[in-house]
């Protein structure tokens, strides 16, 4: 089998950032996956489950309820490497175009206290498995770069 685009990019040069991964021509529309990266690869520790888990249903909560882009929101989830997650949009975009969504959703994370929304047994498989502080840690720390944010954590490198 031939190796896929994602396996192409060199991990090793990687650093956090929001970058666009690829864009797929369905019918006439065309959807665009972008690389939500927390951590550098192989360089510095992965999330938990729990708290990407928790980080999951916070963001798709709050994408699939923000006015301007929810009906635009195709699918976010996580990376199986850990060090990240995905989110796919309908529309030929760039990152710039969903920075401020992209930010906003993370100071949702950072700021969320309470009850995590779905978080009970009859909506989630495992709903026992959520660690909250650390999904505001990851929160604050994934802000803090969206809001000090240049074209270098933007796109990725040739
Ligand atoms: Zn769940």
């Amino acid at each position: 089998m031939e190796k896929i685009t994602s396996f192409t990019i060199d991990h090793i040069k990687l650093q956090p950032g929001l970058y666009v991964s690829r864009k797929d021509k369905i019918g006439a529309e065309t959807v665009t996956t972008f690389d939500l990266r927390l951590t550098k690869p192989n360089d510095e520790p992965v999330m938990n489950t729990a708290e990407i888990h928790t980080i999951e249903h916070l963001a798709a909560t709050f994408l699939r309820n923000e006015p301007k882009w929810k009906d635009k929101v195709i699918y976010f989830g996580p990376m199986g490497c850990r060090t990240g997650f995905y989110l796919l949009m309908a529309g030929d975009l760039a990152s710039r175009d969903v920075l401020t969504l992209v930010t906003d959703c993370f100071r949702f994370i950072r700021d969320f206290r309470g009850d995590v929304p779905g978080a009970s047994a009859k909506d989630c498989g495992n709903y026992l498995d959520m660690n909250l502080p650390m999904a505001n840690y990851w929160g604050r720390k994934y802000t803090a770069l969206l809001e000090d944010i240049d074209d270098s954590r933007l796109v990725y490198p040739e």
